[in-house]
Order: C-alpha cells, then sequence, then structure tokens
C-alpha cells in the first residue's frame, strides 16, 4: 500500500476492559484463510477487541462466515442475503441460509432490511426479503440485525407488521435523537459504528448519548466506516477501540465502564459465554 490514506490506522493502547466487535466483516477486510483470520484477531485483541461477530452479505459470504467462526473461538458469524442483493433470492439460496443460521456459532441473522441509497434492488425485492429474515430469525430463536439505509419508518413498520423477533440490532445505527429514543423504547437495540465519531455527524452523536449501555454495541463494519480521526483509512476490527474511547467522552463516562457495559450488552444479546 502506498500513501498515508491507505495505511491502516496505528493499533491504539489496549482497552482496560475487553469489548466485542458486534458487527465486522473479516472477508472483505482480506481475511481467506485461518491464518488471516488468527492474525486480524490478533491485532484485536491487542487492542482490546477480544471478540467479533463477522457477517456475511451474501450465499457465498455466509458460507464463508460460518466456517470463519469454526476457526477460532473469538470468531462468531451472522448470515443473510443483505438488502441490495435480493434482486434474485431463490429457495436454494433460502434454504441454505436456514440451515447455516441453525449452526451454534452464526449468532444472529444479519444484515438484512432495507436499503433505499443504492438503487441495487427494488423495494418490493428488498421487503419481501426482509420479511422471510425477520420470520427466519424467530424460527431460529436468534437475534435480527439490521442494515437500514435511508429506510427507518418501513424499517420500523415491517418490524410492527410482521411482529419483532425478541432482539434487533440496528447495525451501524444512522438514525437522530428522535429515532433512537423510539428504538429505545421499542426495546431495540443499536449498535455504533464508526460514523459515531465523525464531527460532522451532530444528530447521530446527540443519538448515541440518549441510548442505555444496556441497549448499545459498539462494532466497526470494517473494512468501511474508519473512525475519526483516521476517516477514508483501512477500517478492521481492532479500530472498534477508537469508538469505545470516543463514545466513552462524548457520553462522559469513563471508558472501562462503558467497555463493561458494552460487552455485557453483546453477551446478553449474542448469546455468548462471558470471557
Ligand atoms: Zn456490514
Amino acid at each position: 500500500m502506498t500513501g498515508r490514506r491507505g495505511q491502516r490506522p496505528p493499533v491504539p493502547e489496549r482497552l482496560a476492559v475487553p469489548v466485542v466487535d458486534a458487527h465486522t466483516h473479516l472477508d472483505a477486510c482480506g481475511c481467506v484463510d485461518a491464518d488471516d483470520v488468527a492474525a486480524m484477531v490478533d491485532r484485536a485483541q491487542a487492542a482490546g477487541v477480544k471478540r467479533v461477530i463477522t457477517v456475511a452479505d451474501d450465499i457465498a459470504s455466509a458460507n464463508w462466515v460460518a466456517e470463519a467462526s469454526t476457526w477460532d473461538d473469538r470468531v462468531f458469524a451472522a448470515v443473510a442475503l443483505h438488502p441490495t442483493r435480493t434482486t434474485t433470492f431463490t429457495e436454494s439460496d433460502r434454504a441454505t441460509l436456514e440451515a447455516l443460521a441453525r449452526r451454534p456459532r452464526v449468532v444472529a441473522i444479519g444484515e438484512t432490511g432495507l436499503d433505499y441509497y443504492w438503487d441495487h434492488s427494488p423495494p418490493h425485492a428488498q421487503h419481501e426479503a426482509f420479511r422471510w429474515h425477520i420470520d427466519l430469525a424467530k424460527r431460529v430463536g436468534k437475534p435480527l440485525m439490521i442494515h437500514d439505509r435511508d429506510a427507518h419508518e418501513d424499517i420500523l413498520r415491517i418490524l410492527r407488521e410482521e411482529g419483532a423477533p425478541a432482539t434487533v440490532v440496528f447495525h451501524c445505527f444512522s438514525g437522530d435523537e428522535e429515532f433512537a429514543a423510539r428504538c429505545v423504547d421499542a426495546g431495540y437495540v443499536l449498535s455504533f459504528a464508526g460514523t459515531v465519531t465523525f464531527r460532522n455527524a451532530a444528530g447521530l452523536r446527540a443519538a448515541a448519548k440518549v441510548v442505555p449501555a444496556d441497549q448499545m454495541l459498539v462494532e466497526t463494519d470494517a473494512p468501511f466506516l474508519t473512525p475519526h480521526p483516521f476517516r477514508g483509512r483501512p477500517n478492521e476490527p481492532y479500530c472498534a477501540a477508537y469508538t469505545v474511547r470516543d463514545l466513552a467522552e462524548l457520553r462522559g463516562e469513563p471508558v472501562d465502564e462503558l467497555a463493561g457495559a458494552l460487552t455485557a450488552t453483546a453477551e446478553r444479546v449474542f448469546r455468548l459465554a462471558s470471557a
């Protein structure tokens, strides 16, 4: 890699209380095999990001994340077909996802939801796939991990119409304080990515102040959304440590206290053994 822009941010000082990166894409970060995964998770652990949930966005990725979660006991998986990829969603795709979703190290159904920013898949196809994933989460008894891009109202409406699963996570939460309050009232869990550290994200930063820590997670969504002050550079799970420190400062809480609370939430939401 050449130039500062292409360089990974430095690995920050280790968090005294470890956290879980609740949403990342190890395959999109460049991992292929077990050695790659171990190296990336070692780097995360060096920053106090002790466990990660690697998330699929298509069927090939779903197979990969389910396998990768068996290579390293610090890695868990989530499977779904991303809303932007729902133009075709065959019976065989559905059967594959359902079988993977029942595996013990697959801890969530995601990422699913609606994306009205990109024009890759028509709304009716996205709605049908989202409803199917909601039902899958209920059938397998696992949390639903939602991708919501410019689709707040339809997400809430469809959850209401279908009946939400017991646990709903808004990955890379992107709403303002008012939308956050509605999600919190509904009992949903809000996962904050590097976007919450962006200095021009006033609405999102206000939202992060009003969410109780027992309904809050931290994630990287790597390789995208690298936190401040490294915006634009490659992201990896270890960068969750930057977001945790920034969130603690924003909320006026000690870092260790927030990290402990975020980990307790992740363990409850994804039913991870405490570590
Ligand atoms: Zn993602």
